[in-house]
């Protein structure tokens, strides 16, 4: 028996904000490039194993992107890095529970002069 095999996509959140903004911008030149749509076959052992068996043949739609500048290709993983919090974010994080401190000594001060 020939198994009909899995044909599908597998994306991150992230990937998809991407997709969807519709700006694919060069990282290497600032071109813009293009969305190309293909398909790849995926080894099952990535899969789970006992949903998907040894003989399935997984075929993967994936997304790759072309520069019409420079002619380089990116894959969308390549794009869309996984998230990760900037030096930035992690310092407005830092000074928010500085002030909240404050705020909390602030009270307690204040509450005791009255
Ligand atoms: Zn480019």
């Amino acid at each position: 028996m020939v198994d009909p095999g899995y044909k599908g996509y597998s994306f991150t959140l992230s990937e998809l904000k991407y997709l969807r903004s519709g700006k694919y911008v060069c990282p290497r030149c600032g071109g813009q490039m293009e969305k190309e749509k293909y398909s790849a076959e995926v080894s099952h052992e990535v899969f789970d194993t006992s949903v998907i068996h040894a003989n399935y043949t997984v075929t993967q739609y994936k997304y790759r992107f072309r520069c019409g500048s420079c002619g380089e290709v990116f894959e969308l993983e390549e794009l869309v890095p996984p998230k990760k919090h900037s030096p930035m974010v992690r310092k407005i994080t830092r000074v928010i529970v500085i002030i909240a401190i404050i705020a909390v000594l602030m009270s307690v001060m204040i509450g005791s002069l009255l």
